[in-house]
């Protein structure tokens, strides 16, 4: 069943990640699934996604399994089950200001929800559901905002990368996904030639990248296409 929409975290104490290069993202989101998995005991990083100031995806439970991070709601009207609800997780605490390259990768999350049939209009922030400052007053109104309402693609909006580990990124738009090696040489798709245009931490591309990428990607008979 489609789930309600989207319900925004932050992480509460400061992530740490503004400002830094993107293999601190990385490393914040194991720190989370770790305590998550290791202190709480729960089978997987509670959240359903991430997105981090350079406005790389994380996936955690994904599209296609429970979240489990609203906990009991107790503020206002009942609004469902964490079952209900897509949860992401920005990589901000206290203090912290979102990028514009987050913002925009938090949009594009929510529309590939709704374009892929995979969730309704709705949404909230955690604040909606618990007392807490829980995602801050910046995605607090954002949430306010984009809440039953249609989200429109900006002209030159960065693609959504979509991080698995380390070394490899899926990379792509609503409907199409490539997944890219990052090597010390550059970043490859599978048969991919040298010299592809991305260099780890830069996956974030706008409108015009991600055209000319896919025109490389596309004449490349070997590529791994998801
Ligand atoms: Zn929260
Ligand atoms: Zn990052």
């Amino acid at each position: 069943m489609a789930k309600r929409g989207f319900v925004i975290h932050h992480n509460g104490p400061k992530a740490n990640c503004l400002g830094q290069p993107h293999t601190r993202c990385v490393a914040f989101w194991n720190a989370v699934k770790n305590y998550h998995v290791r202190s709480r005991g729960w089978s997987d990083i509670a959240y359903s996604f991430g997105v981090c100031p350079h406005g790389v995806r994380f996936t955690g439970r994904g599209w296609h399994k429970n979240q489990f991070a609203n906990g009991t709601d107790v503020v206002g009207e009942y609004d469902g089950k964490d079952s209900e609800w897509y949860s992401v997780l920005v990589f901000l605490g206290e203090d912290e200001k979102p990028t514009p390259e987050m913002v925009e990768g938090v949009k594009a999350l929510i529309r590939d929800g709704r374009s892929l049939g995979l969730c309704g209009m709705r949404v909230l922030p955690h604040n909606a559901f618990k007392r807490k400052a829980c995602p801050g007053p910046e995605f607090t109104a954002y949430a306010r905002q984009w809440d039953n309402a249609p989200l429109d693609a900006p002209q030159d909006t960065p693609i959504y990368t979509d991080t698995e580990d380390d070394t490899t990124v899926v990379i792509g738009n609503n409907f199409n996904h490539w997944r890219l090696w990052f090597t010390p040489q550059g970043a490859f798709a599978a048969g991919m030639p040298a010299g592809v245009p991305l260099a780890k931490p830069s996956v974030v591309l706008n409108r015009t990248q991600w055209d000319a990428l896919v025109k490389r990607l596309e004449s490349n008979k070997a590529l791994t296409r998801l």
